[in-house]
């Protein structure tokens, strides 16, 4: 199992996009916040928005945890200067227990990240670390910008699939929440794409949909 971070492992700290949204009439829900990010995913997939450009997400952020139409523009200028690469740091509980059940069932698992150089810090204060340790034992944690290359490149999977010499890359899978930065990468690497698609906004599509990672695990135990 290779495994996306942001929108698998970790989403943008709902409790820092809270209370700055909530001054422009923003929701500080936990889950509305988390509905949000998916929300955004959804839309910045359906502009085929290249990863570096987030407008269309930070837009369908804000009107989806409720800021005013009005405040709106503002809003996801701020969202925009705040949800910068250390807040993708707030662990889905969901996904933590997840990794605890495929590593119980020895499952080899690695990260595969879009990211700045702080994915390997972040994972290993509360998730996971290459090699045994506090957290969940991964093979491997790939961070674009420490290797040079990102997604949709499928290039960056050949500094992930060199860890997982004793399985065949198509028995390996891909979780990822992008569909035009995680599907079409993982496909064209040779690997197995599925899409965490917790709302089911991708209901119909022809690459494979999960709910939750638990989803997962049934087919391990
Ligand atoms: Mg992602």
């Amino acid at each position: 199992m290779l495994f996306d971070a942001g929108g698998v492992l970790v989403l943008p700290d709902p409790t820092v996009l809270g209370p700055l949204l909530a001054y422009f009439g923003g929701s500080t829900d936990l889950n509305q916040h988390r509905r949000a990010h998916y929300v955004g995913m959804k839309a910045k997939s359906d502009a085929e928005a290249s990863e570096s450009s987030w407008d269309v997400y930070n837009r369908a952020y804000v009107a989806s945890v409720g800021v005013d139409v009005s405040d709106r523009n503002e809003a996801a200028g701020v969202l925009d200067r705040t949800r910068y690469h250390h807040t993708w740091r707030w662990v889905i509980p969901e996904s933590r227990t997840a990794l605890d059940r495929f590593a119980s069932a020895g499952v080899p698992m690695g990260v595969v990240s879009n990211a700045s150089g702080q994915i390997e810090a972040m994972l290993r204060r509360e998730i996971a670390q290459v090699g045994p340790g506090n957290q969940v034992e991964m093979r491997v944690i790939v961070d674009s910008h420490v290797v040079g290359v990102a997604k949709p490149d499928p290039a960056i999977f050949d500094h992930a699939l060199p860890s997982f010499p004793d399985v065949e890359p198509a028995r390996i899978a891909y979780v990822g929440d992008s569909v035009t930065m995680d599907i079409a990468a993982a496909a064209a690497a040779g690997i197995h794409p599925i899409l965490l698609d917790p709302y089911d906004d991708h209901a119909g599509e022809v690459f494979e949909r999960i709910n939750s990672l638990h989803d997962l695990v049934a087919e391990f135990a």
